[in-house]
């Protein structure tokens, strides 16, 4: 047991390249790897345009739902009318 071991064993890089990020089937060095976002690979082109889909339906309902609570809040708590006066 030496002390190098140790330190080389806190400073390995992250393997995220290993596997498909959607089905998790492994990528071999001879297969084919789609990059997603610059750090996500995938298996294919299915798999990454999935992910591609799911981020912007996540990305439009939150901004459909933050849009949503800022004309709630926007709402003014008492309707302003006219004053109507009587002329008779
Ligand atoms: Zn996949």
């Amino acid at each position: 047991m030496s002390y190098d071991a140790l330190f080389y064993a806190g400073s390995e890089e992250p393997h995220f390249l290993e596997a498909c990020t959607l089905c998790s089937k492994p990528l071999g060095l001879d297969s084919d790897i789609f990059m997603y976002r610059g750090n996500t690979p995938y298996c294919s082109e299915d798999c990454r345009q999935e992910q591609i889909e799911n981020d912007e339906a996540r990305e439009r309902r939150w901004k459909l739902s933050s849009k949503k609570s800022a004309e709630t809040s926007k709402k003014p708590a008492s309707v302003q009318t006219g004053t109507l006066v009587a002329s008779n």
